[in-house]
């Protein structure tokens, strides 16, 4: 099956020791059955110390040490697996963080938020509708009777259009007869959410749907944000009731790191990515959440 990819896609790498937010820290990670069986036979020297890292209480994960830190992650933010055994004994999720995958008629493959590198790549890159082809991909095709490729299309097709972003929202939000629902119910759902960081928890009660920034810049980064949820988010959508709600949910993310950007007073990429960063992995990264405010 062809593999496509948002043109920016190949500058991604991951920054390592130089990232902030390592995603090696506070996340429990699964090890998928083709890399435990690898690690059961490494028997030896570094294989040992991986073997006592593992916790098989339900899903087979890492156990987390103090800080939250993934018991292989080095002082210098590197990862002992691959200085030790190499880079083929990464475990599924290690490997592929922060790709994600959309399988319609064809693959697509993008970069999620929650990684600080990818989020700076993502809002810094104005041609999010230019994708390109980047090889094979075992998979099946996947049909439904919807279209979610064209009807995204027609979204970045007015985000495409020479008029300023409100005007360019508000088409979206007239095209698909989209409102922006009552504050208080949100802010109660964003209430009831759980919260890696309690600290998120209180940032997010600065959502307004009134507040908008008018900065030029500030508008571009929202532009690509909303881009990258409808890439993410609706491409799959097996029917256009599904494919508003999950546009809605896109709408409603989008929103809020409006309202984030005017509290905060962010005007810089490395202001924005954060928030986009913090939006993505308390939300976008919790099924559960999503769910919720879907
Ligand atoms: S969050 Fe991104 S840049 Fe940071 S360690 Fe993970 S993959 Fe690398």
């Amino acid at each position: 099956m062809k593999l496509y990819a948002p043109r920016y896609y190949k500058n991604f790498k991951c920054i390592a020791d130089k990232c902030e937010h390592s995603c090696c820290i506070g996340w429990e990670i699964d090890i998928d059955k083709k890399a435990l069986l690898k690690y059961k036979k490494l028997k030896d020297g570094y294989g040992n110390i991986i073997a006592d890292t593992i916790s098989m209480d339900d899903t087979p994960h890492f156990k987390l040490v103090e800080n939250e830190r993934c018991p292989h992650l080095d002082e210098h933010g590197l990862c002992k697996i691959i200085t030790n055994v190499g880079e083929e004994y990464l475990c599924d999720i290690c490997r592929e963080h922060p790709r994600f995958y959309n399988y319609t008629s064809i693959a697509e493959v993008g970069l999620g938020m929650s990684c600080e590198e990818a989020a700076r790549i993502i809002l810094s890159s104005s041609d999010y509708d230019a994708f390109e082809y980047i090889g094979e991909v075992d998979a099946e095709e996947d049909f439904t009777d919807f279209d979610g490729l064209t009807e995204r299309g027609k979204i970045y097709k007015i985000l495409r259009q020479e008029k300023n972003y409100k005007s360019r929202l508000e088409e979206i939000y007239s095209k698909y007869q989209i409102d922006f629902g009552n504050d208080e119910t949100w802010l109660e759902i964003l209430d009831s959410l759980e919260y890696l960081d309690q600290k998120h928890k209180d940032l997010f009660k600065n959502y307004s749907s009134k507040n908008r920034p008018s900065g030029k810049t500030q508008n571009e980064y929202l532009e690509r944000f909303l881009a990258y949820l409808v890439y993410r988010h609706t491409t799959e959508a097996f029917d256009y009731e599904d494919f508003l709600l999950r546009l809605s949910f896109c709408l409603f993310c989008e929103r809020l790191l409006a309202s984030l950007i005017c509290s905060k007073g962010a005007k810089e990429l490395s202001e924005v990515a954060t928030l986009s960063r913090i939006i993505s992995e308390e939300i976008e990264y919790s099924e559960d959440n999503t769910e919720a405010l879907m």
